[in-house]
């Protein structure tokens, strides 16, 4: 790509990014995160790489009731209608402005009927989000934009992809356009969207090697058409091919091996700086280690624990979900009441591991400390208080708080799985590595690879070289920007042959 850019410097790409919340305008997930920062990413690396492909991203989410009431510069600037077995449904665009980058947001009674990004009916979320998905597709013609790649990500956006491979052949504006699908995560794939695809006129899928009941779910429609399809980590790529990841897709998966790739997502670098933090104690670098002490010791105070800096102080910040492990985390601790550390547990969610938690913390008072609710600033002051983050996950797609916590110099116990693997490197004996690995999913495997940082935690400059090589990883959105910049551009090859089936 880089070298097709060199030959022609006025080599363009228009990207236009879908997705179902992206920051600072909504965020309910990982999803907003990543549909903040990428396309953002992307959008500046034009400035700092002059031979890439002069990229124009433009974003697009639902507009919601909450963007609507908190955004002053926002216009509209056209309205038309998506057809459906019903009649016509208008939608209306809307544009605004992120640091440069254009945003639109789309309107539309199935978008406006319920406040919730994700509310609690399968069914209205389908027609939003499939209402939204063919809108999206409208804007190419609407704005008169000569669109090159079509970017979505998981089921909310997935059926775009698949209508494009519908549109390719009914209109010369759409056969060049080339779709990408990230993908953020596989178990999610718009159950209930039956009703709404027949709705919008979207006929079942035709491609003979999908499962039958994936022909209506936009999910695995979109992954039977998207020219490329992108996990959100080389691992989770490999590992949505086997029976334990692959959600009963995994055959149906493999026969696009070809067409699946894997991008590590990046960190907001700027928000979680240990150097910088504002919610922090006291700011500390790699250089300055003796700093985050202080952090710790603020940390203990608040959750009243022994205040030292030699006990191990652990953490687990984390949705309360069977996917985190956090039940092997309970488990594991408990078989180590003879062993010094103290832990803290940050989540909410499931209601019997919110339970198992406050059981923990009752059963081992001068240890275990627990707090049931979302703390984004108390968050900043666990990472950058304490030793040691626990991330036993069953899957990963990518991961953040690892990510974060290297950041803070906290290093992580974590499941060998998806982004934990592609961003975390095991600590040998030398002390060489980031973190500490672990294979198999249950407390035993924790609670031993557990034992064996806090044995290295003993050794204070080898603990501090872990935390140190930690702290300096390269976790920016740029490196990833630059990835899907190449995917793109290798795309738009003249002899890319990697067009989905529908
Ligand atoms: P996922 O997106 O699957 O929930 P990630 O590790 O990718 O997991 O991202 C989780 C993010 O949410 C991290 O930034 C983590 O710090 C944050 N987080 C999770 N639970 C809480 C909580 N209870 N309070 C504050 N922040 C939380």
């Amino acid at each position: 790509m880089a070298r097709n850019a060199k030959q022609n410097q006025n080599y363009k790409l228009n990207v236009l990014f879908i997705a179902s919340e992206a920051e600072p305008f909504i965020k309910v997930g990982g999803l907003g995160d990543v549909a903040g920062s990428l396309p953002l990413a992307i959008h500046k690396l034009k400035a700092d790489l002059s031979n890439y492909p002069d990229v124009e991203i433009r974003l697009v989410i639902p507009f919601y009731e909450k963007i609507r009431s908190k955004l002053e510069a926002v216009h509209k600037i056209a309205a038309f209608n998506v057809d459906s077995i019903n009649g016509p449904v208008l939608a209306e665009v809307y544009q605004s402005d992120l640091q440069g980058m254009t945003v639109y947001f789309i309107s539309g009674e199935p978008v406006t009927r319920s406040s919730a990004v994700y509310g609690r009916d399968f069914k209205s979320d389908a027609e939003k989000f499939i209402f939204f998905s063919l809108a999206c597709l409208h804007l190419p013609q609407i704005l008169n934009w000569d669109l090159d790649i079509l970017h979505v990500n998981d089921w909310h956006t997935a059926i775009s992809a698949y209508y494009l491979t519908l549109l390719r052949s009914k209109s010369t504006q759409y056969r060049k356009v080339r779709s990408v699908l990230t993908l953020h995560n596989l178990p999610f794939m718009g159950t209930g969207s039956e009703e709404a695809l027949v709705l919008y006129k979207i006929p079942p899928a035709k491609n003979k090697k999908l499962p039958s009941w994936g022909k209506q779910l936009p999910l695995p429609m979109g992954l039977s058409s998207a020219d490329m399809i992108v996990a959100v980590s080389p691992t989770y790529a490999q590992e949505i091919l086997t029976p334990n990841y692959g959600c009963d897709l995994y055959d149906f998966l493999k026969t696009r091996k070809s067409q699946i790739t894997g991008i590590l997502n990046g960190l907001d670098t700027l928000a979680w700086d240990p150097g910088t933090d504002k919610y922090i104690k006291k700011v500390f670098s790699p250089e300055n280690l003796t700093a985050k002490y202080q952090n710790k010791l603020a940390l203990q105070r608040e959750f009243k624990l022994k205040e030292s800096k030699e006990i191990p102080l652990l953490i687990l910040i984390s949705r309360m979900d069977p996917q985190k492990g956090v039940d092997i985390a309970i488990e594991g601790l408990k078989q180590l009441n003879d062993v010094r550390f103290q832990a803290i547990l940050l989540g909410t969610g499931d209601p019997s591991l919110e339970e198992a938690c406050r059981k923990l913390e009752k059963e081992m008072p001068e240890k275990i400390k627990v707090a049931i609710t979302f703390d984004s600033e108390l968050s900043h002051r666990m990472y950058a208080g304490a030793d040691i983050l626990l991330m036993p996950s069953r899957y990963e797609p990518c991961g953040l708080a690892q990510m974060i916590a290297m950041r803070y110099g906290c290093v992580p116990v974590a499941r060998a799985t998806g982004g934990l693997v592609d961003s975390i490197v095991d600590v040998n004996e030398n002390g060489e590595g980031t973190g500490f690995l672990f294979s198999s999913a249950d407390p035993e495997s924790f609670s031993r690879t557990l034992l064996r940082a806090l044995s290295i935690y003993k050794e204070k400059e080898i603990w501090k070289k872990v935390q140190r090589t930690g702290m300096v990883q390269d976790f920016s959105w740029a490196n990833s920007a630059k990835k899907y910049v190449d995917l793109y551009a290798s795309l738009m090859k003249p002899t890319s042959d990697k067009t989905g089936q529908g």
